[in-house]
């Protein structure tokens, strides 16, 4: 069986670029998952598809014509590798990841990315639904105002206009939505261990994941 470590925790946690370098230590492939909903809210944009209409996004999901080119991310023949990380693209997907059809469409396609010699992933529910026989999970998290900072910081280092309270008001709009819907909500899994990295930097958090890893 191929080896999977899942990592789920809260928007600007630091989890994917902690799961980005766990899969390179490892030589593992590395599955963003957050990317596969904002894809799935970009393409339903761009085909006039309302956020609101589960089945239309559903169906938007299982068509979805998205290539991974190693950073690049090619939806429908453009590249959208910038275009999903804006703040409106965010909130589409946390508002289209909670109807159930539109999920349940995005399941085998995220299942897929598991291929020899083993898969890191991160998300909301790697642990809980997407693979839940996964070897290691572990839960990663910040206080909500680590988080603002760092996605403030991440806004402001590409050159964008960010407003630290807008930040932290939409962080706290998404974490509801993703803790409170009723299919696959964000909750620590019980056989997760807590990474708490708000006193964390990176290489600290991956040295944990890797050390976890090998015990
Ligand atoms: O992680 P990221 O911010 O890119 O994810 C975008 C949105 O997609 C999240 O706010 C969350 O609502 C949703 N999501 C999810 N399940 C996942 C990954 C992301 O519901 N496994």
């Amino acid at each position: 069986s191929i080896p999977v470590i899942a990592i789920d925790g809260p928007s600007a946690s630091g989890k994917g670029t902690v799961a980005q370098l766990v899969a390179e230590q490892l030589g593992f492939h590395y599955l963003d998952s957050g990317a596969i909903y904002r894809l799935t809210a970009l393409a339903a944009k761009n085909k006039g598809v309302s956020w609101a209409d589960e089945s239309a996004v559903a169906s938007v999901a299982q068509y979805l014509d998205v290539v991974f080119e190693g950073a690049r991310i090619i939806l429908a023949g453009s590249d959208v590798t910038e275009a999903i990380r804006s703040e409106e693209i965010g909130s589409g997907a946390s508002k289209i990841a909670a109807l159930p059809q539109v999920r349940l469409a995005l399941l085998a396609r995220q299942q897929a990315f598991s291929m020899q010699p083993g898969l890191v992933a991160d998300g909301r529910d790697m642990a809980s639904v997407v693979f839940p026989s996964a070897v290691l999970k572990v839960f990663l998290t910040a206080s909500a105002s680590a988080r603002a900072e760092r996605r403030y910081k991440q806004l402001i280092g590409r050159g964008e206009t960010a407003d630290l309270a807008v930040i932290t008001a939409d962080l706290e709009a998404r974490d509801a939505r993703d803790r409170e819907r009723i299919v696959a909500p964000l909750a620590q899994a019980q056989d997760a261990l807590l990474l708490d990295t708000t006193e964390l930097d990176i290489q600290s958090a991956v040295r944990q994941v890797l050390t976890w890893w090998r015990q």
